[in-house]
């Protein structure tokens, strides 16, 4: 039996990660439950799950759940990260939205703990800070889709025989929508993503194409790969979740219905595989798959990303704090959908050079870029 640790258990990841131990039940036992304000659904999980440990995040919402649940020992604030490192869990699952994220995944690896990882502006704001975590004995296996899928395909060869990675992206909400009406998209419209059902956050990072972004960043960390090296292609059915080449010019492909729990699965069974609640694929469903390169001009932000990559720690750290902040403006009505980029961009042009090698310099550098964002004015 898995003990399994869920951050961010009232997300779309979390609760897919509770659907796939619900459909193990000899396999899996969750020994952890944490989440920051959803004290309804907080609730219904500690019923269902009955876990050692629960930490909430948000002090009011905390309050809520004591009440409602008097024998049940709750943590709250910054203590809950330290639910990540207790020896009662055997991997921690990590699917924070945000930076926030960052904290569960170096208490985790601090206690030579493997992470499942969903959250991806973990590794890109403080890579340096997660290399060094990990020297204790801890592993990340990958969760977010494309990483799963080329850390499936890397077992077709040897690390120096990998010519390139390439992942796909679905081109979210506004892959063919008129260019030129960009500007007045709504936040409801991003929201509505063609084939993936995920966080708000996440989803206007679809359509901004911020998330391939980080994406690039992310499997840059993980697989140590230089940028150059690593292609986005677009391809809008979603079945194929990524692939690698390698030097003989064989391209590896992993394939499977758009369906999270497939990749949350095979982190937590890892490098075993058991049957799984997902659907299974049917490629005569599909009359063709088609792979496109990004449009530039209506996808900016994936040429900022190699750009960000490119110049400097900090570059990599604004790219994600600023588009956080930005895209909080966004779906708030503060700014426009294209004024996102912008702000990024802006963001990243104000912020110094630096190394971050300290958690105290990444919590300043933090702070600084998401003033800047904050207080961009299109
Ligand atoms: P959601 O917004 O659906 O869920 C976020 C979860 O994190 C919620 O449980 C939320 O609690 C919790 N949370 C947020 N802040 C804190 C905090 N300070 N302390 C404790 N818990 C906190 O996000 P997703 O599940 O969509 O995404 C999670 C991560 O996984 C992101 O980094 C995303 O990029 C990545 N990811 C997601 C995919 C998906 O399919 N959804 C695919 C690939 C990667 P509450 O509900 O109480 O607010
Ligand atoms: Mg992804």
């Amino acid at each position: 039996m898995k003990r399994v640790a869920v951050f961010g258990s009232t997300g779309s990841i979390g609760r897919q990660t509770l659907s796939v131990c619900e459909a193990h039940p000899n396999e899996f036992s969750v020994s952890t439950l944490v989440f920051a304000s959803n004290h309804e659904e907080g609730v219904r999980q500690i019923r269902r799950f009955d876990p050692i440990h629960v930490g909430v995040f948000d002090e009011r919402a905390a309050d809520i759940v004591r009440a409602e649940l008097p024998d049940a020992e709750i943590v709250s604030g910054n203590e809950v990260w330290k639910l990540a490192a207790l020896d009662d869990s055997d991997i921690v699952v990590d699917g924070v939205s945000g930076f926030y994220g960052l904290h569960p995944l170096l208490c985790a690896l601090k206690a030579g703990k493997p992470v499942a990882l969903a959250n991806k502006e973990s590794v890109v704001c403080a890579g340096r800070l997660v290399r060094e975590a990990l020297k204790k004995g801890g592993c990340i296996l990958p969760v977010d889709s494309e990483q799963s899928a080329i850390f499936q395909c890397l077992s077709s060869g040897r690390r120096q025989e990998v010519r390139t990675l390439i992942l796909t992206a679905s081109g979210g909400a506004f892959r063919s929508y008129p260019i030129e009406k960009l500007g007045s998209v709504t936040a409801e419209m991003a929201l509505n993503h063609p084939t993936w059902s995920m966080g708000r956050k996440i989803t206007i990072d679809s359509a901004t194409m911020f998330n391939k972004g980080l994406e690039i960043m992310e499997a840059a960390f993980l697989f140590d790969m230089d940028a150059e090296n690593i292609e986005v292609l677009i391809h809008p059915q979603s079945v194929v979740h990524s692939m690698v080449e390698f030097c003989d010019g064989s391209v590896i492909a992993q394939m499977s219905p758009p369906d999270m729990r497939l990749a949350i699965q095979y982190a937590l069974t890892y490098p075993n595989r058991k049957p799984s609640p997902v659907k299974r694929l049917d490629l005569s469903e599909y009359s063709d798959l088609v792979f496109e390169r990004p449009d530039t001009a209506r996808f900016p932000a994936i040429e900022l990303a190699y750009e960000a990559m490119r110049r400097s720690d900090t570059a990599r750290l604004a790219y994600n704090s600023a588009n956080e902040v930005a895209v909080a403006r966004f779906i708030n009505g503060e700014i426009a959908f294209l004024n996102i980029y912008d702000c990024v961009r802006h963001t990243i042009e104000r912020m110094p050079d630096a190394c971050i090698d300290d958690m105290r310099i990444l919590s300043e550098l933090d702070s600084q870029a998401r003033r800047i964002a904050m207080a961009y004015c299109p």
